[in-house]
């Protein structure tokens, strides 16, 4: 047996086969024999050839020639004629030959120094994506057991592939907990390790694996002793998640817990795994490991899939966020040197209209038959939302035209750059809903590439500055009366869920497997909540407004966090009117009409509306009392208007203090 130390990306034991990925610059094969690698280029090649004669046929003269061309260039000698050698005197993949040529021609096509060899390459690398998918299409069958995925990297697509329901663990040589393979490995609730130096030479397809997150180990071929130990370990570990499952269903929160999809299939079951809704599915995935878009009837069978399964549950669906590690070949997006700053979201969308239109008709004649909702990622500024609301009119008429039945959904923005968060107000007025992306915005905030290895340090998505940016999120959305998730790794972390809820998040939508470990936590966060209001009311103080509770350490004022003013709270009010906290007497109305406070009892509670609003001297505020009235605990004794308050830049968030007695 062989043991190595890895990195933990996702918690979970995993014991099993191996199947084994091989590739080299591409990310979706799995390598045979030499003779095997032969007949798939060759077959790879007459069905390219198939379909450019076909397409030729049907095309004008001008584009015809245009094909024409690409015909000769898969055919020729440089091309073709370079794969064939490298597969006859090397020991690699097919796809590795292919890109080799590609790389071979574009050197010699470049070194002739022509204005229009840079196109000239890009046809040369979309020839051979587009031959790649195909010999990909045609690799050998998935396995049929469950078994270990590894590889030296493996790409999001690729787990798609493999058939997600018979993977029990992943393994990579390069890796990150934030990548889109962790993300995924998530939500099927199983164990992924990266950091396996060397991965293809320690082990081979068949092996015995058992992968640890506790400790981050790997034993490769373990002795029979600790295989039937590690598979017991495995099924009981299923017979606890059962269990908690079983906990959870008993379970009912104020907070929506929602589920995370990549596929139509994986909504099936989720209402009775006590998922409130599908907060989140990843449209992208119908688009990638494919040689042509996905056709509307396809798209609108897995919406409409998801739609039932939820049965009028809300499904949110993504609009595919393809670009960056999500690569659909067959699109033959320019390569770029920083991806994930590039061709990504919605602008893939917005650049490419009709793709659009095709998935927005699917969307909205699935909305007819469930609750369908539209989520658009990677939005940075409002003209992008506009002309995505366009599109979706557009899209309505050409229904229309065509007789169909549909329903216009509720249409919501990803908040997950920084720019949609200092915006969100601006979003809030137009979009439905808002769902914080956590795995980008943090990405995007802290400047730390998320498919990145060796940064693990330096991303934190409990960032004081994300923390900030929920917040701001939050209060956006409150006050425009739309609600907001968090479909972010961040919503299924145990360390997290307080946080969010204590930050007046509404839904958290994670990975099925979270589930239930998610909303018996968050109902036990509830009523710890409850009995805090409780408790304020018990020591004879009223909350003097009605809204969410924020604790003294997260109001975002030093002189109030740092309990300079002693003791305190925060309270996002509802509708901006103060009541009386005690039974007393009014002790001090502020000249500026921002702060009041109140004697009684043996003791001092200062209510003081929003932070540094003393800059406002008096606007936006009605104070009813004054100095040594009596007033009677409930009493309504101000009102804020918080429009008026936001509008001059400030945060109308009511800070109540305890103060010290000096008398
Ligand atoms: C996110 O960015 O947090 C998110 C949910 O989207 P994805 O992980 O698919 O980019
Ligand atoms: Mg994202």
């Amino acid at each position: 047996m062989k043991r190595y130390e890895c990195k933990t990306a996702q918690s979970g034991f995993a014991a099993g086969r191996v199947y084994l990925i091989r590739h080299k610059d591409t990310g979706e094969y799995r390598r045979t024999d030499r003779e095997g690698e032969r007949s798939r280029l060759e077959k790879a090649v007459e069905e390219m050839n198939r379909k450019l004669e076909a397409e030729k046929e049907q095309a004008g003269p001008s584009d015809a020639g245009l094909i024409e061309a690409e015909l000769l260039l898969l055919n020729g000698e440089e091309f073709l004629g370079e794969a064939e050698r490298s597969l006859r005197e090397e020991n690699i993949s097919a796809p590795e030959a292919v890109n080799r040529a590609a790389d071979k021609l574009c050197g010699m096509l470049r070194e002739s120094g022509a204005e229009y060899i840079l196109e000239r390459c890009e046809d040369v690398r979309g020839l051979a994506a587009g031959l790649n998918g195909l010999i990909m299409e045609n690799a050998p069958a998935a396995p049929k057991e469950p078994c270990i995925l590894a590889g030296s990297q493996l790409s999001p697509g690729e787990l798609m592939m493999i058939g997600t329901d018979r993977i029990l663990g992943i393994l990579t040589e390069t890796g990150s907990v934030t990548s889109h393979v962790s993300v995924l490995a998530g939500n099927l609730g199983v164990p992924y390790l990266y950091g396996l130096e060397g991965l293809d030479d320690k082990v081979r397809d068949g092996d015995y694996l058992i992968l640890d997150w506790r400790d981050g180990s790997v034993s490769v071929n373990p002795p029979e002793e600790l295989i039937s130990e590690a598979e017991e370990r495995q099924a009981a570990e299923r017979r606890a998640r059962e269990e908690e499952r079983r906990r959870a269903a008993a379970a009912t929160t104020r907070t929506a817990i929602f589920a995370n999809i990549s596929r139509a299939e994986e909504a099936d079951g989720l209402p009775e795994a006590g998922a409130d809704g599908i907060g989140l599915f990843r449209s992208e995935f119908l688009f990638l490991d494919r040689t042509e878009a996905p056709s509307e009837e396809e798209q609108f069978e897995a919406y409409s899939h998801a739609a039932r399964a939820m049965k009028g549950a809300v499904t949110v669906i993504r609009t595919m966020d393809i670009g960056s590690d999500k690569q659909a070949a067959w699109m033959k997006l320019p390569k770029e040197i920083n991806p994930a700053l590039g061709q990504r979201g919605v602008r893939v969308s917005l650049e490419h209209r009709g793709l659009f239109r095709t998935q927005l008709r699917a969307l909205l004649r699935a909305a007819a038959l469930g609750s369908v909702r539209i989520m658009v990622p990677m939005v940075a500024s409002v003209w992008e939302l506009d002309e995505v609301l366009e599109e979706i009119r557009t899209a309505a008429k050409e229904l229309d035209e065509r007789g169909e039945e549909y329903r216009i959904p509720e249409t919501g923005v990803m908040i997950e750059t920084p720019a949609a968060v200092m915006i969100a107000p601006a979003l809030a007025g137009k979009a439905r809903f808002f769902s914080i992306g956590t795995n980008d915005l943090t990405q995007y905030t802290l400047a730390v590439d998320r498919e990145a290895q060796g940064l693990e340090r330096y991303i934190d998505p409990m960032h004081d500055a994300l923390i900030q940016m929920i917040k701001m999120t939050v209060d956006a959305a409150h006050s425009k009366g739309i609600p907001v998730a968090v479909c972010g790794e961040l919503a299924g972390n145990p360390q997290a869920v307080e946080r969010l809820i204590r930050l007046g998040v509404d839904e958290l939508s994670v990975s099925p497997a979270k589930l239930s470990g998610v909303r018996s936590l968050a109902a036990d966060i509830e009523n710890r909540l409850d009995s805090e209001k409780k408790q304020i009311k018990a020591e004879g103080v009223h909350a003097p407004a009605e809204g969410e509770l924020i604790p003294m350490e997260e109001i975002p004022d030093p002189v109030f966090s740092g309990g300079v003013m002693g003791e305190c709270v925060g309270i996002l009010s509802k509708d901006g009117k103060i009541y009386a906290p005690l039974n007393g007497r009014v002790a001090m109305v502020a000249a500026t009409k921002h702060a009041v406070s109140f004697q009684g009892d043996g003791e001092e509670i200062l209510v003081h509306v929003g932070l540094d609003t003393m800059k406002l001297g008096g606007d936006g505020f009605r104070v009813y009392v004054r100095e040594g009235d009596i007033v009677e605990q409930g009493q309504l004794v101000m009102e804020a208007d918080q429009d008026l308050i936001r509008a001059r830049g400030f945060n109308p968030m009511v800070i109540v203090a305890r103060l010290e007695q000096n008398t």
